[in-house]
């Protein structure tokens, strides 16, 4: 008895009995039976696609969750590639985001930023690739999900570039006799659109052909097409977030720490140098006659000369040591773990190095510069980062007073000094 669903046939229903044939009545018993199974049949599919769909939707949910959480960039790629591999436990998910205008303005560079799947697909994290017609590349130019039907032959298609063919390996034990190596058989590439246009790319993987077109229809694309605007979005907030917090804790013109930060930090590291009996150093340094620059050449010319100092300060200092403008012309240096000797040594070479540099005006015109230094320690000049800093200012304007183009010790440090 076929099973017919609106004139397909579903399936058949087999009946048998040996001993006499089967009457009128018993073969319409049998063809309502065989409705009977096609109904509960076609119920278990619709539960089955409802339950699937619900999984999705709960994954969706926790996914969009974890985004919401997720405050840097790291975070949401992170978030992003696991949440997306979890709505249908795919193969593979990666994100690969838009470099704008790194290799000239017209030019996009593509990377892949984080992936989530077997291990040897970790490997791609970092490969970086132009616009090359590849599905990634057409992904985050026509802003449309790729490619039509989901199918992937690795044959004629690219996803990232043609150096770097799909493949998963398949379990590591040997002797098994199953291929060591699967192909990817379904992809789609998902746009990071915002705001009309595409920050990156949802990149998913299967080993199953149609991955992407049997689960519960259309409705996998569109659930992933949904986590791909929250991954875009909540991506544009954690840069947005870094901007300002950059903003907030740099100095525009130099890019070193900020008055504000320098002052926390200062206060923080006075504490932490007295609870463990460490050395702390600080030093000001100020430019001489900088008005006098500014008025000879202008102030474009003034701030070349800032950031000259603010690159030698930058080169000059050790990775623990903490460098801000402090205004003007005037910048902080903190060093950790550092008696008056190390801070004397270094302020000396930032005063030799600027003497040494020459700046140039637009008029052709090459001049010289030289800064005046001043030097404290903790706790010789001052218990609290107040004290500190003003003896700094202090050896500074003793400096100043001294002729300039010099570093002056502060006299409790200096004292100790002599007397050692
Ligand atoms: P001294 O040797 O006593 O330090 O003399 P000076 O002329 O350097 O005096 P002071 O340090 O008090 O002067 C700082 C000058 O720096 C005053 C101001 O015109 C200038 N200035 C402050 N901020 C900036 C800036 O961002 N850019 C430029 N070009 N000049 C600045
Ligand atoms: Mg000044
Ligand atoms: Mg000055």
């Amino acid at each position: 008895m076929p099973l017919l669903d609106e004139g397909n046939v579903r399936g058949v229903l087999c009946v048998d009995r040996l001993d006499r044939p089967f009457t009128a009545h018993e073969e319409e018993l049998v063809a309502s039976a065989a409705r009977y199974v096609l109904r509960a049949i076609e119920n278990e599919r619709v539960f089955g696609r409802l339950e699937r769909a619900k999984a999705e939707q709960d994954h969706l949910y926790a996914a969009t969750q974890r985004l919401a959480g997720a405050l840097t960039e790291a975070e949401v790629l992170k978030a992003g590639v696991e949440s997306a591999r979890a709505i249908a436990s795919f193969d593979l998910a990666a994100i690969t985001v838009v470099h704008d205008g790194e290799r000239g303005p017209n030019e996009v560079l593509h990377e892949v930023r984080a992936v989530a799947g077997a291990a040897d697909f970790e490997a791609l994290v970092g490969l970086r690739f132009g616009d090359n017609g590849g599905l990634v590349a057409q992904a985050v130019k026509s802003r449309a999900t790729l490619p039509h039907r989901g199918d992937h032959d690795p044959h004629t298609q690219v996803v990232f570039t043609r150096r770097h063919p799909l493949r998963i390996e398949l379990g590591d034990e040997p002797g098994d006799g199953l291929p060591r190596e699967a192909d990817v058989r379904s992809i789609l590439v998902v746009p990071l659109s915002l705001h009309e246009r595409a920050l990156g790319t949802l990149v998913l993987g299967a080993r199953r052909r149609g991955a992407f077109r049997e689960f519960a229809g259309e409705g996998a694309r569109t659930t992933l097409e949904v986590l791909a605007s929250h991954v875009a979005t909540s991506l544009a907030n954690a840069r947005m977030l870094a901007k300002l917090e950059e903003l907030a804790t740099t100095d525009g013109l130099t890019g070193l720490l900020n008055k504000r930060v320098l002052l926390e930090l200062g206060a923080q590291k006075v504490r932490a140098a007295a609870r463990y009996g460490k050395a702390l150093a600080v030093i000001q340094t100020d430019i001489d006659h900088f008005k006098r620059i500014n008025d000879t050449h202008g102030h474009d010319v003034g701030d070349q000369v800032i950031k000259g100092l603010a690159g030698i300060l930058r080169r000059l200092k050790r990775g623990t040591d903490y460098v801000a403008r402090f205004g003007g012309e005037e910048f902080v240096i903190i060093c950790e773990e550092t008696g008056a000797e190390g801070a004397v040594q270094l302020a000396e070479r930032v005063r030799e190095e600027l003497a040494r540099t020459t700046f140039h005006a637009g008029s052709g015109q090459s001049f010289q510069v030289q800064c005046s230094l001043g030097v404290a320690t903790h706790p010789h000049d001052g218990a609290t980062w107040d004290e500190l800093y003003k003896a700094t200012d202090e050896a500074l304007y003793a400096s100043k007073r001294e002729g300039r183009n010099k570093t002056t010790l502060a006299p409790g440090s200096a004292g100790r000094r002599a007397a050692g």
